[in-house]
């Protein structure tokens, strides 16, 4: 079947690239500071798109308030699982301009690679789709499973119209599988399917000592200083190695088994290509040794100091005493634990060390689980021998230290479905950053790997 859907696949490359660059051209950032009209005009886009590919049913779907999703489907046997391709057409602001090599909303292609905003995470994952299905269709005709695709339009928010969405279109949405495609491979070249992933949440902490902030020569001293206060409490999260001390925060993280380390050993992740991909400075260490990194990376909670903040800031500074200051710490979620006894913990860990009666508030965000993923399901090794057809090479099975709320949710409206993780990122590709990237090649064997598993899902008539 590969050498047939590679002859296809070879036929039509250079539409779908088009397809590809035409999306990356609209720059549907969902945040808020951002015009909601490009992301209202790329899920028309892609409903258009959609109908005239011969999807059928296409239709956009809004949460109140929010940005609208795309979904459409394919028809096929009604005696094999209906399975559900899942992307999202929303994307990270494009940050710093005058650090993109080129324009970040024209597509342009160096080295292989596909430089835009949106070419890996996630424009690519829509077309990686949309082709495979196409491929099946024209290869197999009716004798293809039953297809939906449902284009997410808010997922770089936190997808927080999703849980919406699955319930009000409960009908046109139930599958018995879930294909996300917004992950990464393990390499450049190197396929992989991700077998669990962190979940999310954030807390704001404000430490005030004053009501105004005052002449720090006539009342520094006495009276206590809020922004060293709130320095020595978030200090307290960790111990000397990084390593979170917070009573009660990571007592239920699912530690991983025996054969799981082996597989993460097996990965050989070296400190010295971990150190190139993330771009640490030279001398600076680790908090971990190198057999630790993916474990720590993929099974550990974090917690993260994203802001920090005084009244004025650098700009208005002057000799003062700041009456307030504040952070945002944000908590990556192992799996195994639950995002409120995680927040409550870390509220709990503050204020017994919050010094001097200083007022503390702790103002928690809603948070995303974890996720672990069944490695054992048929349909999850059913895609990892397809990615391993496709790619002509071993493919692995990773983990991924990001969140994606939709896999829970999914999981809540669909029952226990198997939903499986891939995706066309890589190291080199620099999602949410600047010069983000695809590298096309792979984009191609993905392309193949998910319309041979299409093929595969057919010999199975259930999940028993
Ligand atoms: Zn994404």
């Amino acid at each position: 079947m590969k050498e047939a859907f590679e002859l296809l696949l070879q036929a039509n490359f250079q539409k779908y690239l088009e397809i590809l660059n035409d999306l990356i051209r609209i720059p549907s950032v969902s945040f808020e500071n951002f015009d909601r009209k490009n992301v209202e005009h790329s899920a028309l886009f892609l409903k258009n798109l959609l109908e005239k590919e011969g999807f059928e049913n296409a239709q956009l779907l809004t949460p109140p308030g929010g940005h609208s999703s795309v979904f459409a489907e394919i028809p096929g046997k009604t005696d094999v699982p209906v399975i559900l391709l899942y992307a999202h057409h929303d994307v990270q602001p494009p940050l710093r301009k005058e650090l993109w090599k080129s324009p970040p909303f024209e597509p342009e292609i160096r080295n292989g690679r596909l430089y835009g905003r949106g070419s890996a995470d996630d424009k690519a994952g829509i077309v990686l789709h949309l082709a495979a299905a196409r491929l099946v269709k024209e290869a197999l005709g009716e004798r293809t499973p039953h297809l939906k695709i449902l284009i997410e339009g808010e997922e770089e928010i936190g997808s927080p119209g999703l849980e919406f969405l699955l319930k009000e279109h409960a009908v046109l949405l139930k599958n018995d599988a879930v294909i996300v495609a917004d992950l990464s491979n393990f390499a450049k070249g190197v396929p992989a399917l991700t077998a669990s992933l962190r979940g999310m949440t954030a807390a704001e902490v404000k430490v005030s000592a004053l009501e105004a902030p005052l002449h720090s020569g006539s009342w520094s001293g006495p009276i206590p200083d809020p922004v060293q206060a709130l320095c020595r409490m978030i200090a307290s999260l960790t111990d000397d190695e990084g390593k979170i001390i917070v009573k009660n925060f990571s007592d239920t993280v699912a530690v991983p088994t025996n054969e799981e380390k082996e597989k993460y050993a097996a990965l050989r992740i070296k400190e010295k290509t971990f150190r190139k991909d993330s771009g640490l400075l030279d001398g600076v260490a680790f908090t971990v040794p190198e057999n630790l990194l993916p474990e720590t990376l993929w099974r550990a909670p974090s917690v993260t100091v994203t802001a920090m903040e005084t009244p004025g800031g650098f700009e208005n500074v002057g000799n003062v005493l700041q009456n307030t200051a504040r952070a945002r710490i944000s908590i990556r979620l192992a799996p195994g634990m639950d995002s409120k006894t995680a927040v409550n913990a870390l509220t709990e860990h503050l204020k017994s060390v919050c010094p001097f009666h200083l007022h503390l508030s702790v103002t928690a965000e809603t948070g995303a689980e974890a996720v672990i993923i069944d490695t054992s399901h048929p349909y999850f090794r059913k895609m990892f021998q397809a990615l391993e057809t496709g790619y002509g090479t071993e493919a692995k099975i990773i983990g991924c230290g990001a969140t994606i709320p939709g896999v829970i949710l999914f999981q809540k409206a669909f029952g226990e479905i198997p939903v499986l993780l891939l995706g066309v990122e890589d190291p080199e590709c620099n999602a949410h950053g600047e010069n983000e990237s695809l590298y096309l090649e792979d984009f191609k064997k993905s392309i193949l790997s998910e319309a041979l598993f299409f093929h595969s899902v057919m010999e199975i008539n259930s999940f028993s």
